[in-house]
């Protein structure tokens, strides 16, 4: 056992992969004298998403936990998809959640090395040059219930594979012309054993690498390699991986070179959401999101300007745990996870987003006063502030009703509620425009029931209301973000549509809210409640200073549920 910790996950429940792992470096000769060694391996050809998350938060968690390292390594065999923007956005993201990576790698650091043992198999008789196009080779590929037939050229000689390799290597040939195949089993019951492809030819090219080269090398034939190379013990992929275990292990004995173990775990399922990169590439490309990092997307850029915090996005991994079948996690579990942990960090604050005005007729026209307001009652430390009134206030239009049914303890005409750390009032006239809105409220204040004056507590009535004083409040642009979709399952669109069909055509809403003073001199990147409300951030792109432009995070309470139950 060279696992530091003896115990890492006591009293916890472990995953099915800490068991194997755990398991494996009690048992395995081959694991004597090393750490647990993990990698994260994305392909730069898009930003990370949610899913990534999972993978990030297991791969670099098992790590912490074991005492091990783990890499990140930029899978960039396909060059022309590739792209460094991408490569700095997931390097910004794996940092943002909380990770630092050991070793930064790419594929392409590889690529000499991968050519030198893809000539070690040319000259044990393991791989072939073939020059079968893409749909003969499908053709000779076989399907599920019947084997594949050989290749014509499978048979050639080692002294010809290996002219024509180099020659490929060398751009004699056109794209599609050659392929070099690895020599393993046409009638295999898995596909993937049947002569798989290792090397295509592309002249393309290549964000580090440049024009050098015009092969490249596949997926299954760069991966395990590069984990044997930075002697990764724990080689962690989705489940599609699975029926690809068996070449990896292939190729890895075949060279004799150090094994890793592959082990696959469900990947990430989101309801209302898509996650495949093609798609959300095509969301920002057709102009169906504004870039990458519009908060309503899921990549993880987007939940930092959503307001989404790191811990948040850690803790729903955690509670989402890993399993060995596929399944959809309900998007509701990833709000309650940020809003558990806004709950905690926020301050709270009044903004009027769909404002009344209301006078308070017997409060001295010219006076104010201050009233002092807690921060954030989860957290003593953020402290207190100071709140203006005066006689001139707004509160939220869905807080005063005409007509209201029995149980309503809001405004009514006649009705008294308190506002929110000052006095009860009550409504005595309602006044209305021409086309019988109502635009004012004329009330009247009791000045003996200010809040935290000992008389307060002596008449008391249902509701608590929030507002703003007029003459100090400010204006600010407001983004009442929404679902990007309408379906539980984008995907799955109904004949002759696609997923864009299922976007909510509603899920923003820009509106101007009225909030108290301080609500305006936040910075960038703060996170703050709207009392009774939601939570908020100031967005970090388009604020300006003292202009904030705020962007809803999460609804305090599960608005859906409340939707599909009426
Ligand atoms: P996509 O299908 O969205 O393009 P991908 O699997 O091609 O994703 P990669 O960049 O190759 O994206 O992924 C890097 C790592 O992240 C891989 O190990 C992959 O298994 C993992 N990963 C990708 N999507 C998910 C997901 N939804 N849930 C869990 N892990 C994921
Ligand atoms: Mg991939």
């Amino acid at each position: 056992m060279t696992l530091p910790n003896e115990n890492p996950t006591e009293g916890t429940h472990k995953n099915f992969i800490e068991v194997e792992i755990e398991k494996d470096f009690a048992t395995k000769e081959s694991l004597r004298g090393r750490s647990l060694m993990t990698r994260f391996p994305p392909e730069p050809n898009g930003y990370l998403h949610i899913g990534h998350a999972k993978s990030i938060c297991l791969n670099f968690g098992l790590a912490q936990r074991y005492g091990g390292k783990c890499n990140l390594r930029f899978d960039d065999t396909n060059p022309t998809k590739e792209d460094q923007e991408y490569v700095d956005s997931i390097m910004r993201d794996v940092q943002w959640l909380g990770f630092q990576w050991d070793g930064l790698f790419y594929a392409s650091d590889y690529f000499d090395q991968l050519y030198e043992w893809a000539v070690q198999l040319i000259r044990e008789g393991h791989a072939y040059v073939c020059d079968l196009d893409a749909e003969a080779m499908r053709q000779y590929r076989g399907t599920l219930t019947e084997p594949g037939r050989n290749s014509p050229y499978r048979d050639r000689s080692v002294a010809e594979n290996f002219d024509l390799f180099e020659r490929m290597k060398r751009g004699e040939f056109p794209d599609g012309a050659r392929t070099l195949r690895a020599k393993i089993d046409m009638a295999s019951p898995n596909l993937n054993l049947r002569d798989p492809v290792m090397y295509r030819i592309l002249h393309s090219h290549h964000h580090r690498t440049g024009d050098k080269w015009c092969i490249y090398a596949m997926y299954d034939w760069a991966h395990g390699e590069s984990d044997s190379i930075e002697g990764i013990t724990h080689s962690i992929c989705t489940l599609e991986f699975e029926n690809h275990r068996p070449l990896y292990d292939w190729f890895c004995k075949t060279l004799r070179i150090y094994h890793p173990r592959q082990m696959e775990f469900a990947r990430l399922n989101l309801s209302y959401t898509v996650m495949s990169k093609r798609k959300l590439l095509q969301l920002v490309t057709e102009g169906h999101v504004s870039g990458w990092d519009d908060p309503r997307m899921p990549t993880i850029s987007g939940l930092r300007r959503r307001g989404y915090t790191p811990e948040s996005i850690r803790s729903f991994c955690e509670t989402i745990g890993v399993a060995r079948f596929n399944g959809t996690i309900d998007v509701l579990v990833l709000e309650n996870a940020v809003r558990e942990h806004l709950n905690q960090i926020a301050n709270r604050y009044m903004a009027i987003l769909d404002p009344i005005k209301v006078v308070l007729t017997n409060y001295p026209e010219g006076q104010t006063e201050t009233l002092e307001a807690v921060n954030n009652p989860e957290d003593p430390s953020a402290g207190a502030r100071q709140l203006p009134f005066s006689r001139t206030l707004f509160i939220e239009r869905e807080d005063f009703m005409e007509n209201p049914p029995s149980k309503y303890f809001r405004l009514k005409p006649g009705g008294e509620v308190r506002l929110r750390y000052a006095y009860i009032i009550r409504c005595d006239e309602v006044i209305k425009d021409a086309s019988g809105k109502v635009v004012e409220l004329r009330c009247s204040y009791d000045p003996e029931t200010r809040s935290g004056s000992g008389a307060a507590s002596e008449r008391k009535v249902k509701g608590t209301i929030h507002w703003v004083s007029a003459s100090t409040a400010a204006c600010c642009e407001v983004r009442l973000y929404d679902r990007l979709f309408q379906s539980e399952n984008p995907e799955e669109a109904a004949e002759g549509k696609t997923f864009l069909d299922n976007i909510n055509p509603n899920s923003v809403t820009n509106i101007v809210a009225v909030v108290e003073p301080e609500l305006a001199r936040q910075s960038p990147g703060t996170r703050v409640q709207f009392e009774r409300n939601g939570y908020f951030v100031v967005d970090e792109i388009d604020s300006l200073p003292d202009k904030p432009v705020f962007n809803r995070i999460v609804t305090l309470r599960d608005s859906w549920a409340k939707i599909a139950s009426k």
